[in-house]
């Protein structure tokens, strides 16, 4: 039987496992969610066992459901939700905290104090990033900080750093008894640790955010064999590592400079490659790496990240009853023909780009006795549409590309008056794949080039195929009109927290 590769897809909600053919289609996955752990306002975390526990199940019940065994397997790739930091001790495999998340604000008070010296850009030029509660750095220092002994392990060697994709990583290679301590630069330059021009460690930095060397995994190219599988995938070779945008970024085949996706998840993110060469952005986007096959240059990215878009419908959904499902929110839009004049500013984590405040906090704007429950779904999609708009934006002044088209990916790509306005809001066509789970693709598209399956980036070019276009049929008035009742709205979030 032709061998598959299997990829293991760990977000922020939910773990999958996804097995796919030579063609790049979908032949069996499996999920489940883990907890989401809310100890008081603006923290949020996970139980790394939890999650170890969950990516083992999806495993086993996709290698079942594709009636394949790990024999059938050329290799595995890992996708991870970036920056959450977990810390665990290397000889017991125990965390010694909770992981934190990435829409976790803790840190706040530490970020404001690093920014009095230099501003919030003072390590912008070497790690591509503002300062923000976002990334793993900051995160780290707080459990080092707060964990009693936590920091005297760490620097006698015997507490180990890792995201999400390094702490699966060390755990199917062996844990406690081998496991190897990696990640890629993917995922590196996310914990505001690895300096760009050297794809290492910076040690200015690890000194003031007092996170020491000995903890951090050694950092490698998103392509290639880091080790074998133990356990259920026992002698599969682990041969891709990519942030779950950066392999959202490969699974959508955007190989050449100006090509550009947005997946629609918990958060909004949206890459565009910018090739060998690292630009840094004028207008609040980060500069990452987009990727690095094995010994050939690192491709990189100018990325916009959002913090809340899927997640202010789940919030409509668990926190406000308004829906059962998430889909349904569809239903309540369509029920009126427009916002009513309200807008839903959905800064829970404060705003990501091409902001970066955290001192800001959600607001609804625009109430009259008229507005009822269908505006506030209505308003909430379109919030997704305006925040994409303002990166799209931006991205477009730092890049001097002018987009064709945008390709979109995950789960609210399935909401056809979402999309229908995104186009609409955009003034761009938006394109979606047959096959959108990307992010899981991107992966096994890392392991099967690493281990030859795949060729080359062309092999993987001829799996894309459209499912799905929407054409802009708004017009010009009106979509700025909206626009800057958008803007507007935005201002009112500023300044929440003094
Ligand atoms: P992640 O990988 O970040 O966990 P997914 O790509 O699985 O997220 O997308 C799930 C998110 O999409 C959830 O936040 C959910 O609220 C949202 N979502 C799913 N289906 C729809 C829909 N039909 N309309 C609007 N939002 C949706």
């Amino acid at each position: 039987m032709a061998k598959h590769i299997a990829a293991i897809d760990q977000g922020t909600t939910s773990t999958r496992c996804m097995i796919f053919d030579h063609g790049g289609n979908v032949i069996a996955s499996d999920q489940r969610e883990h907890g989401q752990i809310f100890p008081q306002s603006g923290w949020v975390e996970h139980d790394p066992l939890e999650i170890w526990q969950r990516a083992q199940s999806v495993v086993v019940a996709a290698l079942e459901k594709a009636q394949l065994n790990r024999t059938d397997l050329a290799a595995v790739g890992i996708t991870n939700q970036r920056e959450t930091a977990v810390v665990w001790d290397r000889k017991t495999g125990e965390p010694v905290y909770n992981a934190i998340v990435w829409q976790d604000t803790r840190t706040d008070q530490l970020i404001r104090r690093l920014a009095r010296d230099g501003g919030q850009d003072r390590f912008r030029a070497k790690v591509g990033l503002p300062l923000a509660t976002y990334f793993s750095g900051p995160k780290i220092r707080w459990i080092l900080d707060n964990v009693a002994g936590a920091r005297e392990r760490a620097e006698a060697g015997d507490l180990l750093f890792g995201n999400i994709d390094t702490w699966l990583i060390w755990n199917l290679t062996g844990g406690v008894d081998g496991g190897v301590h990696v990640t890629d630069i993917s995922n590196a330059s996310r914990t505001m640790l690895m300096n760009l021009e050297t794809l290492d460690w910076d040690a200015e930095i690890m000194e003031v955010m007092g996170v020491p060397r000995a903890m951090l995994p050694e950092i490698r190219s998103s392509s290639e064999v880091y080790g074998e599988c133990r356990g259920a995938l026992q002698g599969v070779p682990l041969a891709g590592d990519l942030g779950d945008q950066q392999a959202a970024t490969v699974g959508q085949t955007c190989f050449e400079v100006g090509e550009s996706k947005n997946t629609y998840g918990t958060g909004n993110f949206m890459l565009i490659n910018t090739g060998e060469k690292l630009v840094h952005s004028k207008s609040g986007l980060l500069t990452t790496p987009a990727y690095k096959f094995g010994d050939n240059p690192t491709v990189w990215a100018l990325e916009g990240s959002i913090a809340v878009t899927g997640s202010l419908v789940q919030w409509l959904r668990d926190n406000l009853n308004l829906i059962s499902s998430a889909p349904e929110v569809e239903d309540l839009a369509r029920k009126v023909d427009d916002n009513g004049g309200m807008f839903i500013v959905p800064a829970f984590s404060g705003l990501f780009a091409p902001y970066w405040r955290s001192d800001a906090r959600g607001v609804m704007v625009g109430l009259t006795r008229y507005i009822n429950k269908n505006h506030i779904a209505r308003a909430a999609l379109e919030a997704t549409a305006y925040q994409t708009r303002e990166v799209l934006d931006a991205m477009q002044q730092d890049s001097g590309v002018e987009l064709k088209e945008l390709k979109v990916d995950g789960g609210m790509v399935y909401n056809d008056l979402l999309m229908q306005f995104q186009a609409d809001i955009l003034g761009v066509p938006v394109v979606r794949p047959k096959v959108a789970e990307t992010t899981a693709l991107g992966a096994a598209y890392a392991a099967g080039l690493a281990t030859g399956y795949w060729k080359n980036t062309d092999d993987m070019r001829a799996n894309w195929a459209m499912d799905k276009r929407w054409e802009p049929r708004m017009s010009e008035d009106q979509r700025e009109a909206l626009y800057a009742g958008w803007k507007k709205a935005v201002t009112r979030t500023f300044d929440w927290l003094e």
